[in-house]
């Protein structure tokens, strides 16, 4: 049994001492792997008080101290990575090869791709008769979701210290491994005492940071209805805000697409994890003319997909999170049954393992566009499949859900799918398969969040511009 029971304050582990436990589960055995020990109000003030100390040495360094440290925090995760991509496979349900590339080396590639900005980025510029210099905000608290744990603290805490921030994380309580790997690298890196502090905890902890007057910053990654409680949060101390949140993210075939091709990376984007995934495609729009060849290939390509250990070589889709996800999961399919959709692949009582929180991969098809299915965020591997008669139908489609993060666009021609990804209110738009971009902006329209992550956009987040006026 690992006890997750210490947080990282002014750059030593303390006990956690509040009492009050979470216990993880193996989402493929449902077997306890241990408990995290959730923190309090007292130990978010001594992380605070920690970071608003490290400040103004952090800031005085300059951004080409910061980078050698990112690269010496990547350098000391790449260390211990072996390890955590399955810890994170036991944890979340990725299957492991897909955990070591995606849960594991990406983060770290990410650490060194921020520490890379301080060569190419400019923190000065002029106009007319002012000299504009790019600030850090100050003392930043970063709270991340369980779904791609060291990918998402990555996202926050690489840029914000390379800003010239110092940071508070509160990682999610559900996924312990990456926040406590990232301690001994950091241990291992030598970063400075209260640069980086990690607070165990759960929503109180978060509430706690996120209102405390000290905290100048909160960047936030997490479920919708979350972020807006946050978001109020912070407003009441105007404290600046970046908020990754939720999707419902569609794929838009238009006729003439290269169907198969279509298929398949929908099927891989919105199983990848087993559908815990934010920027998962999660919708479909297809021509009514297409429907039914599309139908067929969906029920193929879903009838290749091996379900089960995570460890295993050839598995493509692991269980998820834990009991409380396969019931929300559950709940959606059962609702589309009862909506009477037309099931195309797996349902509430298709065949999973015996044990691990399983839910098999599910396609619905012909999907009315105001149903739960078409419109509520699902965190679970469900496909739904929506007609459309005209392209001007299909682009209502697509933004017709309160959310905005991730779309693509399947056409014959790159140049006819771009016509309609400028139409589409979503974040990021991939055109006929094109693969994902760490430095291109990632976030959301709508109640998908508020900031950028990634690249230049993402540091820029934690900086604030200061204007010095000259005289004449
Ligand atoms: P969640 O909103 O339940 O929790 C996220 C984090 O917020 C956790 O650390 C949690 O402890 C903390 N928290 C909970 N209540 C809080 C409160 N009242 N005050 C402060 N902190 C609080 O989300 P989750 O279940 O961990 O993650 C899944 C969700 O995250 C999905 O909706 C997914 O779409 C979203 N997500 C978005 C992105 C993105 O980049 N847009 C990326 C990954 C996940």
């Amino acid at each position: 049994m690992i006890q997750w029971d210490e947080h990282f304050i002014d750059g030593a582990r303390c006990q956690v001492g509040g009492g009050r436990t979470v216990p993880i589960h193996d989402s493929a055995t449902e077997a306890i792997l241990g408990d995290v020990h959730l923190g309090s109000a007292s130990d978010v003030q001594r992380a605070v008080d920690a970071a608003r100390r490290a400040l103004p040495d952090w800031q005085r360094i300059g951004v080409q101290a910061r980078a050698s440290m990112l690269y010496r925090v990547a350098d000391a995760l790449e260390s211990l990575g072996q390890s955590l991509a399955g810890d994170i496979s036991r944890e979340v349900g990725m299957p492991l090869k897909l955990s070591q590339r995606i849960q594991v080396d990406a983060p770290i590639a990410v650490w060194r791709a921020t520490a890379a900005l301080a060569d190419t980025h400019s923190f000065v510029s002029e106009a007319a008769n002012s000299r504009i210099t790019m600030v850090p905000v100050g003392v930043v608290a970063a709270i991340t979701p369980w779904n791609y744990p060291l990918h998402q603290i990555t996202g926050k805490v690489a840029p914000a210290l390379l800003a010239g921030c110092t940071v508070i994380l509160k990682p999610s309580e559900l996924a312990p491994a990456a926040s406590a790997c990232l301690m001994t690298a950091c241990e291992q890196a030598g970063l400075p005492s209260g640069v980086l502090n990690i607070v165990q905890g759960d929503a109180e902890v978060g509430e706690a940071l996120v209102t405390h007057p000290d905290v100048q910053m909160v960047s936030f990654t997490g479920s919708t209805p979350v972020g807006r409680k946050v978001a109020a949060l912070a407003a009441g101390d105007m404290k600046r805000i970046s908020m990754e949140l939720g999707g419902k993210s569609a794929a838009v075939v238009l006729p003439g697409a290269d169907l198969g091709k279509a298929v398949k990376a929908t099927v891989a984007s919105c199983f990848l994890n087993s559908g815990q995934t934010c920027s998962a495609i999660t919708r479909m729009i297809v021509s009514r003319a297409d429907y039914p060849k599309c139908r067929e290939l969906l029920a193929e390509a879903v009838g290749k997909m091996v379900m089960g250990d995570p460890a295993h070589e050839s598995t493509r889709i692991g269980p998820l999170l834990s009991a409380l996800q396969r019931e929300r999961v559950q709940a959606h399919l059962t609702d589309a049954e009862q909506a009477g959709f037309d099931r195309i692949a797996g349902g509430p009582d298709a065949a999973v393992p015996g044990q691990g929180y399983f839910v098999a991969p599910t396609i619905y098809g012909d999907v009315s566009p105001t149903s739960r299915l078409a419109t509520e965020e699902v965190f679970g591997p469900v496909l739904a499949i929506l007609c459309y008669d005209t392209v001007e139908e299909a682009v209502a489609l697509a933004n017709g859900t309160r959310y905005g993060l991730a779309a693509a666009v399947w056409a014959a021609e790159d140049g006819d799918a771009e016509k309609v990804a400028n139409l589409l209110r979503a974040g990021q738009v991939d055109i006929n398969g094109a693969r994902f971009n760490p430095r291109a902006p990632f976030g959301g329209f709508g109640m998908s969040g508020v900031g950028r992550e990634g690249g230049v956009y993402g540091l820029e987040e934690f900086l604030e511009p200061r204007a010095v006026q000259f005289p004449g």
